[in-house]
């Protein structure tokens, strides 16, 4: 699967140097310009790093999830 120009993926920002949703604006071969939202600073990232911290952070992001339904569920009562 490609990541759609135009469309916003959490990647780690060297200049925030915290996660932040970037903004795909390029495609070539394996490497994605990404522009971070908070700062604007761009970036060339490999495809594939790209990939794995979309899945990382979907794996944590299912987890807060997961854990807030446990949470709703626990506090029925009230
Ligand atoms: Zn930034």
């Amino acid at each position: 699967m490609d990541f759609e120009i135009g469309s916003t993926r959490i990647f780690n920002c060297p200049v925030c140097g915290v996660d932040t949703p970037h903004s795909i604006r390029a495609h070539k071969d394996v490497n994605y310009g990404i522009v971070c939202t908070n700062c604007n600073s761009g970036a060339i990232v490999h495809e594939l790093d790209l990939r794995i911290y979309q899945l990382k952070w979907e794996e944590e992001l299912r987890e807060i999830l997961d854990n807030l339904v446990e949470q709703s569920f626990g506090k029925d009562d009230d």
